[in-house]
């Protein structure tokens, strides 16, 4: 008895194990992502990806050792079309000095538009030769945005040898003007080529993949200067000195209340001024970074910015001794960044958290200054994501990349690229 129970038990078991792997299977082939990973041409570009990582870092060590301070990233521009074009992108340049690779879709009217900036904050003149200690990459502008032009790079071939073909066009970009005073006119240039054309904007910058920036955080940048009529220390005491008018306007414009929701900062980031210890100045400048999550706060602060130096000139002119001169205060506008946010349960948000589930990735959403700041401001959808492996030490001579683990950064790029462009069979 015991014996027959036991054998008819066993068929049994086995048949459930086989109905629910069946099951299971069914499931896990129905998972879009899943589908498409497993496509054989997308396997191969998974493939290449694993086999690849050291071409990868080849390619961004060429590319960061190539000088790109603001307004002057042609050459780094021009390495990243021969990259390309070896890859049988159809690459253009426009005038604005943006590299635009295209991998052209059945549909040429929808565009997944991939952008990494090609410029670094560093005067023509630093030293970007790569070192490599302790299996880390040191240079500046190595991981930013380095890191973020040898994913486009690493993207563009992966696409290439997995001989996938799109619905929409994925245009990858390597584009100007993303840093400080750059005033983001590279993606406002492609965001205007493109124009109704783009369904979706992924900013690539920086190596990270914990996070996805889905809100652009608004941003202007005035310089603010002061100038007099300058003098001698000794026998022009007493002239209103810009150096100290800027001061006091420094110091009480620092003094306003700040509100902690909406985020919102203020930075005197560089300051200049004066020729010699023994000259009252003849001109003294600031230039100051406003940031917020909401436009209005930024509008208080520039007003407040405003009244503050307006009030220093004021001070330092009655605190000079009579003499009948004034002070002349102006603000230059050095560029504005729009606010803008991706709505919840957006098709491009949940292209990016498809590829984590299936990496085993996770990722936070976050809010942030980028490229993405110019689609969002116009409702196209658009993020900001990092190109994979880890760096730090972004925008000083101290920068450091370390490209373990970059594959994951390189499969999440691809896998979401494929599967907002579509995959024709
Ligand atoms: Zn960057």
């Amino acid at each position: 008895m015991k014996f027959r129970r036991t054998n008819l038990v066993k068929p049994r078991a086995i048949c459930c194990i086989l109905i629910f792997m069946a099951a299971f299977s069914v499931r896990a082939t129905d998972d879009p992502i899943t589908k498409l990973a497993q496509d054989t041409r997308c396997a191969r570009g998974l493939e290449w990806i694993d086999a690849n990582s050291r071409w990868v870092t080849d390619q961004q060590i060429l590319l960061t050792e190539i000088p790109a301070p603001i307004f002057d990233e042609g050459k780094r521009g021009d390495a990243l079309k021969g990259i390309l074009q070896s890859m049988g992108f159809k690459v253009r340049v426009d005038k604005a000095g943006n590299v635009a690779g295209e991998r052209p879709g059945s549909e040429e009217n929808s565009v997944i538009l991939l952008a990494a900036h090609l410029d670094t904050v560093f005067p023509a003149d630093t030293d970007v030769r790569v070192k490599r200690r302790d299996g880390k990459l040191e240079a500046p502008g190595i991981s930013d945005n380095g890191a973020g032009l040898a994913a486009l790079v690493g993207l563009a071939r992966a696409l290439s040898e997995s001989r996938i073909r799109t619905s929409k066009t994925i245009v990858l970009a390597g584009d100007v003007g993303e840093e400080g005073e750059g005033n983001l006119r590279g993606i406002r240039s492609l965001v205007e080529t493109y124009g109704s054309r783009l369904t979706a904007v992924i900013a690539v910058d920086g190596p990270s993949t914990e996070h996805i920036t889905i809100q652009g955080i608004a941003s202007r940048r005035i310089e603010v200067s002061i100038t007099g009529l300058g003098g001698h220390s000794w026998s022009d005491f007493g002239m209103p000195n810009p150096i100290t008018a800027l001061s006091r306007g420094i110091v009480q414009f620092s003094a306003i209340r700040i509100p902690e929701d909406p985020r919102t900062t203020f930075n005197f980031g560089v300051i200049e001024g004066g020729n010699s210890v023994n000259s009252i100045p003849a001109k003294a400048t600031v230039k100051v970074d406003l940031r917020s999550e909401q436009e209005s706060e930024l509008n208080r602060m520039e007003s407040a910015l405003r009244s503050a130096m307006q009030a220093g000139v004021k001070e330092e002119s009655s605190a000079s001794s009579g003499r009948n001169q004034s002070l002349k205060l102006d603000f230059l506008s050095l560029g504005t960044r729009p606010a803008g946010t991706l709505p919840d349960g957006s098709a491009l948000v949940q292209a990016i958290r498809d590829a984590d589930r299936y990496l085993g990735n996770r990722s936070r959403l976050e809010r942030s200054s980028t490229d993405a700041n110019i689609p969002l401001s116009l409702n196209i959808p658009a993020v900001a994501i990092g190109g994979g492996g880890r760096g730090g030490g972004s925008h000083t001579l101290s920068e450091w990349y370390d490209p373990t683990g970059r594959e994951l950064g390189l499969k999440r790029l691809f896998l979401t690229t494929l599967s907002l462009a579509g995959v024709q069979r």
